[in-house]
């Protein structure tokens, strides 16, 4: 049966904007500084190497959820060939990266088995915008 989930629960959201070779990272990280000047957002620094459940490199955004439309309908024009994974963020990380996400682009693979549903596991720090846009 099919539970149904209030979007109560998404305390913020997150992009992350992949790049997996030379002319993808350069307009990745022309996207970012477009972001920096134009959203109120939270900017992560670029991991050049996998990290986490990712499965190329890339930058997070993390953002609010009063930003949500602006932001991603922005990022659905200008995400170009970039592969975006964008998710909320309510506690289960591994429903909000693999059940619950929105992919702009081709849908990368998750690595799955280091996430996990336990909230307690799952610290969601507050958003708070770094960017120039702010
Ligand atoms: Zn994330």
């Amino acid at each position: 049966m099919t539970v149904e989930v209030s979007t109560g629960v998404i305390r913020s959201y997150h992009a992350h904007i992949y790049f997996r070779d030379g002319s993808e990272r350069e307009h990745a990280l022309q996207l970012r500084e477009w972001i920096d000047q134009r959203f109120s957002v939270q900017l992560g620094r670029v991991h050049e190497v996998t990290v986490g459940p990712h499965t190329a490199p890339m930058y997070q955004v993390a953002f609010a959820p009063e930003v949500f439309h602006d932001f991603v309908a922005w990022l659905m024009l200008n995400h170009a060939t970039l592969s975006v994974l964008i998710h909320p963020n309510t506690g289960r990380a591994r429903d909000d990266h693999l059940d619950h996400a929105l992919w702009l682009g081709e849908h990368l693979p998750v690595r799955a088995e280091v996430l996990s549903n336990d909230p307690a596991r799952d610290v969601i720090s507050p958003v708070v915008p770094n960017t120039a846009g702010s």
